[in-house]
């Protein structure tokens, strides 16, 4: 044994013989004395068979694991994780690319990193950790990414204090661990943006959105386009470039509009295409007049963070897709989204079915989208494959 064991109740060693990477705090019998959150333990069954190890947290997902292997946990150990993911991002095309020079590195559990988020920008790196573990590790992933990218990495900038107030009560500082330089310009399939990394929501950018970004461009030439939950002008600087008459983003952030349009201009495009208006979505959608737009983007933040606000949600989409089906012009074009985790795909796509009814619309189904390679799903934990969306044609 290397590590403080923690052991199973008899059957409830199943999910992880299956390699979900969760162990819930009602499968454990017992643990070794004194661990606390954020200590790597190793997991036994009710029988005394190692299983994993991982990050213990003392809260409903007890241990996050991170390999099925018994071994020892070195800074090498951190470090090939890295380069296995980073070797991911250079089969998706991701590294050193010309158009794009903004990946996610690490995502969670995907990644078998549970509890941390690596995004690039350039040269900068944003760390986020969302487990006790992750977060005491900081030091040592900073050192293995300047490892890993050597003088292509100019500032590291650890972004923990909201994820990990969010999923351990621990308060924090975000800090820059190396370098520093908080305006970075992010090109995106050619598209450029200009991201504040500290003040930025998340690590700054969504960049689970980059290909259905790009998709959009398909269908905006000449199209007046309504992107609603805009942020920082993502969608609307891909159809603004695609040809789109007129773009508006809609954000209850109002510096998140000052972005937006900082990036249209940045992107070289006419500011009179363009207007982004700071305010909440709903009342937006319900008092703009009927057909003003013929192309409209729904991309809001996740309606549920667990299962008992799972029906709630659900409602709140199909209600929001409501108003939109209503409202789009005819021979429309619908973007809709759900990051919502504990949303199915099937439950989303039942949520905007609900809504076309309620619409009275005609409504067909082009397309079905989903996260970016970057953001992989984990084959055993279904639930990683939190991003769904469609593209509707409306009559
Ligand atoms: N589509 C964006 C990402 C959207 S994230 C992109 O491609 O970058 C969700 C956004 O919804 C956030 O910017 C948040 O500020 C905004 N938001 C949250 N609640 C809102 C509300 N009630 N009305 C309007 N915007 C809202």
């Amino acid at each position: 044994m290397l590590y403080p064991k923690i052991i199973l109740k008899p059957g409830k060693e199943l999910p992880v013989l299956r390699f979900h990477p969760w162990i819930f705090s009602g499968a454990i019998s017992s643990v070794s004395e004194n661990l606390t959150d954020g200590d790597i333990a190793e997991v036994f069954s009710s029988k005394g068979k190692y299983l994993a190890t991982g990050h213990f947290q003392n809260s409903s997902i007890a241990v996050k694991i991170f390999t099925y292997k018994q071994q020892e946990i070195s800074n090498d150990f951190w470090y090939n994780r890295l380069a296995q993911a980073y070797a991911l991002r250079r089969k998706l095309n991701l590294v050193s690319n010309p158009v794009t020079n903004c990946y996610r590195l690490v995502h969670n559990e995907g990644d078998l990193l549970p509890g941390l988020i690596i995004d690039i920008y350039d040269e900068t790196a944003v760390i986020q950790a969302h487990s006790t573990g992750m977060h005491r590790l900081r030091e040592t992933i900073s050192d293995a990414l300047s490892r890993l990218y050597g003088i292509h990495l100019k500032g590291i900038y650890d972004k923990s204090a909201e994820s990990l107030y969010k999923n351990s009560g621990i308060k924090t500082e975000n800090c820059w661990l190396s370098g520093g330089g908080n305006d970075v310009i992010a090109v995106e399939n050619g598209c450029k943006f200009s991201i504040d990394i500290e003040g930025g929501q998340k690590t700054g950018f969504f960049l689970d959105q980059r290909e259905n970004r790009a998709k959009t461009a398909r269908y905006a030439e000449g199209k007046k386009v309504l992107n609603m939950f805009s942020y920082t002008g993502g969608f609307s600087v891909y159809a603004l470039k695609a040809g789109a008459q007129l773009v508006e983003s809609v954000d209850s952030s109002a510096p998140a509009c000052r972005l937006a349009e900082r990036n249209v201009s940045l992107n070289g495009i006419d500011s009179s295409r363009h207007r982004a208006i700071s305010a909440d979505a709903r009342k937006y959608l319900e008092n703009m007049e009927q057909a003003a737009f013929d192309m409209i983007i729904l991309d809001p933040p996740a309606f549920a963070k667990n299962t008992a606000s799972r029906h709630n949600a659900i409602r709140g989409y199909s209600a929001l897709n409501t108003i939109a089906l209503q409202k789009i012009a005819a021979g429309g074009i619908l973007f809709t989204f759900s990051c919502s985790q504990v949303v199915t795909r099937e439950q989303f796509n039942a949520a905007v079915a609900a809504a076309a009814i309620e619409s009275g619309r005609r409504v067909q189904i082009l397309e079905q989208l989903g996260q970016a390679g970057d953001h992989p799903v984990n084959i055993f934990q279904p639930e990683s494959e939190y991003l769904k969306g469609l593209i509707l044609s409306v009559e």
